[in-house]
């Protein structure tokens, strides 16, 4: 196996200083953990050189190592310490795995891809890791067996979370989650769980593969309801008519600055590309309110692109609540 030389180290701690430091990560264990873990044995041999760039790697089968500061912000988000469980989704090379078990107790990850799983695992053990799990799964319905976990970290992107993850959560515990369309910009989103009800706040804007589902919509688990909020499982497809469709309406209001950024004009544009009924406009106190109904699944997809919004957008807080559906409507407007 290749050695941690000194120079390995001196990149590590370079890293740490201009990716992590100066982006305003302050979690002294995060950044002993970053510091310590050997992030180039986690990439393919030949971009060993590359392991401390400040960048995503590609690591096989279409898979990434996640960027250094996207690791040590998300372990930094969950707000583990040595008594906590960990579940993460979404194992892949394992990097991040190791950084978990250096600040949690135990870490149990999902990964879904056997041979990217098997080197992982490998890997962890080569370097002593005693308290990592990693089995082959569908990470969408979390591991029961082992629940509940003080954490649950997924690295790959849906439109929702998925309600198994939410419920394997312990009261207190918190869900961090890229949320929004896979194949466009993201929102690092944090779930924190209040008894039966979940807090919901947006952090930085991101980019993760997606998050693969075995399971079809129509395979039973469509619509399933988590404590105190409803959420569809993905993968969210548009339902065709013999499908039947499941209609949803909600109010949304979306904060940050979201006006004068074309918000509205961009809104409308992907409502009426979605097929979407509704319509969007400006609220008094810089907010911008849309009323939206439709195929539930279309619906959502929506909601994951007012988690973004256009590019000069910065959405600081999504609500949705349940509306009324307004069969006035037709088609989607600015108001
Ligand atoms: N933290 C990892 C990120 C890997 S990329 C790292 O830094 O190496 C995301 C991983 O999620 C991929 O390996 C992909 O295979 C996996 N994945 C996608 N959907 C999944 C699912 N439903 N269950 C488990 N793993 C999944």
């Amino acid at each position: 196996m290749p050695d941690d030389t000194a120079d390995y180290g001196v990149r590590r701690a370079r890293m740490v200083d201009d990716q992590l430091v100066a982006r305003g990560l302050r979690s002294d264990d995060v950044l002993a953990a970053m510091r310590s873990v050997p992030r180039h044995l986690f990439v393919p041999p030949g971009l060993a050189a590359k392991a401390y760039v400040d960048a995503p790697l590609p690591i096989g089968l279409g898979q990434t190592i996640s960027q250094p500061y996207m690791v040590a912000l998300m372990t930094e988000l969950l707000e583990v310490d040595v008594r906590s469980r960990v579940l993460e989704i979404g194992a892949g090379s394992g990097y991040q795995t190791a950084v978990l078990a250096e600040v949690a107790g135990e870490v149990y990850a999902l990964e879904l891809l056997a041979p990217l799983a098997e080197r992982a695992r490998a890997v962890l053990a080569r370097l002593g890791y005693q308290n990592t799990h990693i089995a082959i799964a569908d990470g969408s319905s979390g591991w029961p067996e082992m629940a509940s976990f003080d954490a649950v970290l997924v690295a790959a992107a849906a439109l929702q979370a998925p309600p198994a993850l939410l419920r394997q959560l312990s009261d207190g515990g918190r869900l961090v989650m890229p949320l929004g369309h896979p194949q466009r910009d993201q929102v690092l989103t944090v779930f924190h769980r209040d008894g039966n009800e979940f807090r919901e706040r947006l952090d930085t804007r991101c980019r993760f593969v997606p998050l693969v589902s075995e399971e079809r919509v129509d395979g039973g688990r469509r619509g399933e309801t988590a404590p105190g909020r409803q959420v569809v499982a993905p993968p969210v497809r548009k339902a065709t008519e013999e499908e039947g469709a499941v209609m949803k309406t909600v109010a949304v209001r979306v904060s940050g600055l979201v006006q004068g950024v074309y918000y509205r004009a961009s809104a409308r544009h992907e409502g009426e590309r979605l097929g979407l009924r509704g319509w969007v406009g400006n609220a008094g106190d810089g907010s911008v309110a849309l009323h939206l109904q439709g195929d539930a699944a279309v619906v959502d997809a929506m909601l994951g692109w007012c988690r973004v919004g256009p590019p000069a957008a910065r959405v600081s807080r999504v609500e949705v609540s349940d509306a009324r559906p307004d069969e006035s409507l037709f088609g989607f407007e600015v108001r």
